[in-house]
């Protein structure tokens, strides 16, 4: 998976960030989440698909690219 935050659409919640245990999500100087690490583990991954679930305003995207 590889994922994306929608800027436009991030409130700051940082609800994304503590679900990831911040190993993936971070805030930008304005407050809003950005992807800091793409989730290469298992786990990461995981955790990353509960970021996108539980983002409330729907923020968060998986754009995998066909390899
Ligand atoms: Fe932004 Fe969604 Fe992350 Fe909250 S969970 S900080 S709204 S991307």
């Amino acid at each position: 998976m590889k994922v994306n935050v929608k800027e436009e659409k991030c409130i700051g919640c940082g609800s994304c960030i503590s679900l990831t245990d911040g190993n993936i999500f971070d805030f930008n100087d304005e407050g809003l989440a950005f992807v800091n690490k793409q989730p290469s583990t298992n786990e990461e991954c995981e955790a990353a698909q509960n970021a996108i679930t539980y983002c409330p305003t729907a923020a968060i995207e998986d754009i995998k690219e066909d390899e």
